[in-house]
């Protein structure tokens, strides 16, 4: 029996806006320590241990911390996090689980996910270390160089967290059995687009590279395991892109040739990820001519998800202005709303500023007055997806009807996966013309029966298209921005 140290941070950063997250954001979310770790019986963390415990092994508890995605961690928080970690870690466990994101950045280090690793493999000498990510992950070399093994969720909509957890324990006993001796490379290639055609499920460009990707995995006996990335396109690093991660069993040539054939094809599929945009003045019009049914407004430059702040109101804006009269349910992070709603009483009338309060360079409040309808705590809990059965607070919260718009305030942003949001409101999308979604994807999951989505272009820090995007970092050239054919960058271990 061998003992494995288990251990989590997740959490997807944004250089563009949205909040700094600090130790209050991770505590709203997640975040146990010691024997608590071992409780933990959902995500990534509940599949390492069950399978942990199916082969017979013991989890030696670390720490989880997981949070809505975010502006930068601060430095404070992730150095508490950091020495919570290590200090947990015994020089003399006999490998390492560690349930990551892989884009993530705080205030000083661009590479958490690699600080981290690099910290452990300092304290755990050759022991293995294998490490799960999100698919949006921005893998870097200082994470190939200090872990054994990395594998990627293989769902968007995120719906895999625990097997692949399960996964990712699964390599590590391989390892430690002798039955594996793993050899990986990244390729990939510098397309950055946002989430909006990244799906797995279906007919889409990513859906096909992943597919690729498993069937290789599956077929080929000499690959262990295949990923396949789209990065997490609203973080600013170097040498981003997306492509995949190959590991074999002991062939480094291989694994190259088989990571840079998903990378180049990958590549190759870059023009079919480049999403239809429309202003939402243009989507209201368009939807006058489509039947009854429910029309998502898809805001998705104002993703929690992807570390917005959740407060623009461009839609609202927009909906206020061009279809006054249809009815329609749009959410704004706006604390001070919430504030002056729950100094009211429900039923009465209150005069709100609304809107941009958190991130205050994408637009501007709406000065407006607002029948206030349901007054929460703002505490709901997730039907699925990475924190399936966990908690989550959107802080005081209200309801409240603006002309024939309802609108959900909230105090903390919060990741939107099945409307749960709407439902902790009692809304039922069916029931309005327009719906504002506030992600790129996951309202698929949250309003399966919409008659029509379109794909707004508004300002905000996680726009539908990374044409325009300041980075700082990323070289010239990249896709969208670019039109040269992509090519295809390979991370082999550094070996001294
Ligand atoms: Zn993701």
């Amino acid at each position: 029996m061998s003992t494995i140290a288990v251990g989590s941070f997740i959490i997807e950063c944004n250089h563009f806006g949205g909040e700094l997250a600090d130790l209050d954001t991770f505590r709203r979310y997640d975040y146990v320590t010691d024997d608590d770790v071992l409780k933990v019986n959902d995500g990534a963390v509940g599949g390492m241990l069950r399978t942990l415990e199916e082969a017979g092994h013991s989890a030696h508890p670390l720490l989880v911390a997981s949070a809505c995605p975010s502006s930068l961690v601060t430095d404070t928080a992730y150095d508490e996090i950091k020495s919570q970690m290590l200090d947990r870690l015994p020089s003399s466990v006999d490998g390492v689980l560690l349930a990551l994101h892989g884009s993530s950045a705080s205030q000083s280090i661009g590479d958490l996910e690699g600080d981290l690793i690099e910290a452990v493999r300092r304290q755990v000498g050759s022991a293995p270390i294998v490490g799960t990510l999100d698919l949006h992950a921005h893998v870097t070399q200082q994470m190939i160089d200090h872990c054994d093994a990395l594998l990627a969720w293989e769902t968007y909509p995120h719906r895999d967290a625990f097997t692949t957890g399960e996964r990712g324990a699964a390599t590590i006993v391989d390892i430690l059995s002798g039955s594996l001796k793993p050899t990986m490379v990244s390729a990939k290639v510098p397309v950055l687009v946002s989430g909006i055609l990244g799906h797995t499920e279906g007919e889409g460009p990513f859906a096909d590279v992943m597919r690729a990707a498993k069937r290789i995995e599956q077929d080929d006996a000499t690959v262990y395991s295949t990923s396949a990335f789209l990065v997490h396109p609203y973080l600013d690093a170097a040498e981003m892109g997306g492509g995949a991660v190959v590991i074999t069993n002991d062939d480094e040539s291989y694994a190259q040739k088989v990571a840079v054939d998903l990378a180049t094809d990958y590549g190759n599929r870059r023009f079919d990820l480049e999403p239809e945009l429309v202003t939402p003045e243009a989507a209201i019009a368009a939807s006058r001519s489509l039947a009854t049914g429910t029309i998502v407004l898809a805001e998705t430059a104002d993703c929690c998800g992807g570390g917005a702040a959740g407060d623009s109101v461009h839609g609202l804006r927009a909906l206020l202005e061009y279809a006054p009269d249809a009815s329609a349910y749009v959410p704004v992070v706006d604390p001070e709303a919430a504030n002056v709603c729950h100094r009211a009483d429900a039923g009465q009338t209150v005069t709100l500023s609304i809107g941009h309060r958190l991130d205050e360079k994408w637009g501007i409040p709406i000065e407006t007055e607002a029948v206030v309808h349901e007054l929460t705590d703002g505490r709901f809990t997730y039907s699925g997806g990475i924190w399936d059965g966990r908690e989550a607070e959107m802080g005081p919260s209200a309801l409240v009807e603006i002309g024939s718009t309802l609108v959900g305030i909230s105090s903390h942003p919060t990741y939107e996966w099945a409307g749960e949001q709407l439902q902790h409101f009692y809304v039922d999308y069916r029931q309005v013309r327009f719906v504002v979604a506030k992600n790129p994807m996951n309202y698929r999951i949250a309003f399966p029966e919409a008659l029509e989505a379109f794909v707004l272009d508004t300002a905000g820090p996680t726009p539908p298209t990374c044409r325009h995007l300041p980075y700082k970092h990323v070289e010239r050239p990249y896709y969208p921005a670019d039109e040269a054919q992509p090519v295809v960058r390979v991370y082999r271990k550094r070996r001294d």
